[in-house]
C-alpha cells in the first residue's frame, strides 16, 4: 500500500532498548566477539576435523561436545550480526548501521568456513554407524537437529558434481531468477481512468485494485492485465527456464516428484500435503458462501475478480497505542497468566519498536534474536484496528520465540509450517476481545470480514497455487515448452472451483499468474502457508472444547521450539497431521466465521 503521508502515530516515542545486545554501533565489543569467536571457531576446526567422517562413526561424547561448542559458537557469532541487523531496520538511512550491517556479515562468512567441514562430515558418514551413535543416550537433546541434517544426504551429489552444479548455477537458476526478479520490479502498468492514463508500478496499480469505487478497480485489473501481456513472453521463458531446471535438479538429486523436496525441507510428507488439500478442496462452499454475503453488502450482482479486495467499510474506529497495548495484554493474559506476563515484559522492558520515523524498515517481524538475549519486535503502529492486530502477531511469534530460548540455539527455530503457529494463535485470541469490546456491528463485521479474507488468502488461495504449479510443473513433462495461452488456461483451471459461478474470472485474469515470485523462488513454497493457517483455526477449536487443559500443552508446545519434527511435537497435544478429519477442524471454524457474518449483516 501506498501511504501519501507520513500518517499520524500514538507509538511516538515508543522505541525499542537494545542496549541488552550491545551499546551502539562503536561498542568495543562487537570487534572483540567477532575476533574472540574467530579464534574459537579455529580452535574447533583443529579440534574435530577429520573426526566425524571415521568408519565406526565418532565417539557420542565427542560428538556431544562438539555439537554443544559449535551451538555457542553460532551464537556468539551470530549475536553482533542480529544487533546490526535491529539496528539497520530501525534506520535504514544510516551509512554507519549499514557499514556494520556489511562488517558483521562478512565477518560472519569468515568465521563460518571454519566450520562447514561438520556438517559434511556428519552427512558423509554412513548410515548404520550414524544410527549407533545417535542412539548414545548422551545425544538425546541433539538427536533431532543431527538426524535432520542427514535428511538430504540421498540427494546430495558426490563433492565435484556439487561444485559444478554450484559454480554453473550462477549462470544458470541464479541469473533467470534475477532476470525475473528484475522484471517484475521495474514492470509499469498503464491505469487508463477519466480519460487519463498513469503508467504506475506494481504496489500503486495493486492499492487500486481496494478502491472503493468499481470503476477503480475495474480499471487497475485490466492495466494490471496490460502491464503482464507486455511482458508475457519474457515471463512465460522464464517460468518454462526455471520449471525445467527443477525437472533436471529432481532428476540428478533422485527426488520421485517436483514437491518432494520441498516436503522434506518442511519434515512433511506427501499424504499430509494430500490430505490438507482435498480436506481444503471439499469447503470451496465456504469461500462461495462468503462472496455471495460480499456482493449482498457490495450491492453488487455479480462479482468479478477485480472485487473481491472492495473494502466493505471505510469508516473503522481508531485505536490508540495504550488502548492496543491492554488489549493485547488482556488477551493473553485471559489465556494463561504464564503468557500475560511474558507479554508484559515486551512492554515494559521495552522489546518492541513500534514509533513511526523516517527511515525505518516497513512491515513488522518479530526477531528471536538470542537465546542469551531475547526477542525484539519491529512494528509501524499507525493507530488502526488492523495494526491492533499485528502487534498481536508478532508478539505471538514474539512468545514463542522467548518459551524456547530453553531448547537452545541450535533448535529453537521451527520449520516454515510451523512457524506461523503462535503468531495466528495469538492473533485469533486478540480477534475475540476485539469482538467483545466493539458492540457496534458495523466494526465487528468489518473486522470479521477481514480475518475471513485474510484466512481465504492463507488457506484456499494457497490450494489453488499449488494445485496451479502442479499442474504446470506435469504439463511441462508432458508438453514440453508452455506457450503463455496454455499456462493462463492452467491457471484459469486451478482457480475456476473455488470460486465458482460467485465470482465471475475474467479473461484478463487468465495472465495473473505471471508475476507470483514463490513459483520462481522456491518451488512448491505456498501450501506451507495453508498447513500453518489451518494447523492455528484447528488449535482454536481444540482449544474451545478442552478449555483449561489445552493451555498448558500449547505452551510446552511452543517451548518445544524446532526440537522435533511438527508431527511429533503437536502429536502431544492429541493432533494427527494424516488425518484429513484434522484439518475438518480448521475448515468448519472458518465456515463458522462465514455464518457469524452473516448473521451480522442480517442486523446492520
Ligand atoms: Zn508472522
Amino acid at each position: 500500500m501506498i501511504q501519501a503521508a507520513q500518517p499520524t502515530s500514538s507509538a511516538d516515542g515508543i522505541t525499542w532498548d537494545l542496549n541488552d545486545l550491545y551499546t551502539g554501533v562503536n561498542d568495543p565489543r562487537i570487534t572483540s566477539d567477532l575476533a574472540s569467536a574467530l579464534e574459537r571457531a579455529r580452535r574447533f576446526e583443529a579440534a574435530y576435523r577429520g573426526r566425524i567422517d571415521v568408519p565406526d562413526g565418532p565417539d557420542p561424547g565427542l560428538l556431544l561436545e562438539a555439537t554443544v561448542e559449535s551451538e555457542g559458537l553460532y551464537e556468539q557469532m551470530d549475536r553482533p550480526l542480529v544487533y546490526a541487523h535491529l539496528l539497520h531496520a530501525a534506520k535504514t538511512d544510516d551509512p554507519p548501521r549499514g557499514a556494520l550491517l556489511s562488517r558483521t556479515r562478512e565477518q560472519r562468512t569468515v568465521i563460518n568456513k571454519h566450520l562447514i567441514f561438520f556438517d559434511l562430515e556428519w552427512l558423509k558418514l554412513d548410515d548404520e554407524p550414524a544410527r549407533r551413535v545417535l542412539a548414545d543416550a548422551r545425544l538425546a537433546k541433539y538427536r533431532h537437529y543431527l538426524e535432520n541434517k542427514r535428511i538430504y544426504r540421498p540427494h546430495v551429489l558426490s563433492e565435484p558434481e556439487e561444485k559444478i552444479l554450484d559454480d554453473k548455477a550462477i549462470t544458470g537458476r541464479s541469473a533467470f531468477v534475477r532476470l525475473f526478479d528484475e522484471t517484475v520490479s521495474t514492470m509499469r502498468f498503464p491505469f487508463e481512468h477519466d480519460d487519463k492514463t498513469e503508467m504506475l508500478s506494481m504496489q500503486q496499480i495493486n492499492a487500486k485494485l481496494y478502491d472503493p469505487d468499481r470503476s477503480v478497480r475495474r480499471d487497475a485489473a485490466a492495466g494490471w492485465t496490460k502491464g503482464l501481456q507486455d511482458n508475457a513472453r519474457l515471463l512465460a521463458y522464464l517460468f518454462n527456464t526455471v520449471v525445467l531446471d527443477h525437472k533436471i535438479d529432481c532428476e540428478l538429486r533422485r527426488y520421485d516428484s517436483p514437491i518432494a523436496p520441498r516436503n522434506l525441507a518442511n519434515e512433511i510428507t506427501q499424504a499430509t500435503v494430500d490430505a490438507l488439500m482435498t480436506a481444503a478442496e471439499r469447503h470451496h462452499a465456504t469461500v462461495q458462501r462468503y462472496y455471495r454475503l460480499k456482493a449482498r453488502l457490495l450491492k453488487l450482482d455479480q462479482l468479478y475478480d477485480y472485487d473481491r479486495y472492495a473494502p466493505l467499510f471505510s469508516d473503522m474506529p481508531a485505536c490508540d497505542w495504550p488502548t492496543a497495548r491492554r488489549l493485547v495484554e488482556e488477551s493473553y493474559q485471559a489465556f494463561s497468566p504464564k503468557a500475560g506476563a511474558v507479554i508484559r515484559e515486551f512492554f515494559d522492558r521495552r522489546w518492541i519498536d513500534a514509533a513511526l520515523r523516517e527511515g525505518k524498515r516497513g512491515g513488522a517481524f518479530s526477531s528471536s534474536a538470542v537465546p542469551s538475549a531475547h526477542p525484539y519486535i519491529l512494528m509501524n503502529y499507525t493507530d488502526k484496528l488492523r495494526d491492533v492486530m499485528t502487534l498481536a502477531h508478532e508478539l505471538g511469534h514474539g512468545l514463542h520465540q522467548y518459551l524456547s530460548r530453553g531448547v537452545g540455539y541450535l533448535q529453537c527455530d521451527t520449520p516454515l509450517t510451523t512457524a506461523e503457529m503462535a503468531s495466528v494463535f495469538g492473533e485469533m485470541l486478540t480477534f475475540r476481545r476485539l469482538q467483545e469490546v466493539y458492540p457496534d456491528p458495523r466494526t465487528r463485521l468489518a473486522m470479521l470480514c477481514s480475518k475471513i479474507e485474510d484466512g481465504f488468502a492463507t488457506v484456499f488461495r494457497q490450494v489453488v497455487l499449488t494445485r496451479f504449479e502442479q499442474a504446470m510443473h506435469r504439463t511441462r513433462r508432458e508438453e514440453g515448452e508452455l506457450p503463455t495461452e496454455r499456462l493462463n488456461e492452467l491457471w484459469l483451471a486451478a482457480n475456476r472451483p473455488m470460486h465458482g459461478d460467485v465470482v465471475q474470472l475474467t479473461d484478463g485474469y487468465g495472465w495473473w499468474w505471471s508475476y507470483i515470485g514463490h513459483f520462481i523462488h522456491v518451488p512448491f513454497y505456498c501450501y506451507a502457508y495453508a498447513f500453518g493457517e489451518l494447523l492455528v483455526l484447528a488449535l482454536v477449536q481444540k482449544y474451545k472444547e478442552e478449555g483449561e487443559a489445552f493451555v498448558p500443552k500449547y505452551l510446552d508446545l511452543l517451548a518445544a521450539g524446532g526440537s522435533d519434527a511438527p508431527h511429533v511435537l503437536l502429536g502431544r497435544l492429541g493432533v494427527d497431521v494424516n488425518d484429513p478429519g484434522f484439518w475438518e477442524l480448521g475448515l468448519r471454524l472458518l465456515g463458522e466465521m462465514v455464518s457469524q457474518a452473516e448473521e451480522l449483516a442480517a442486523q446492520l
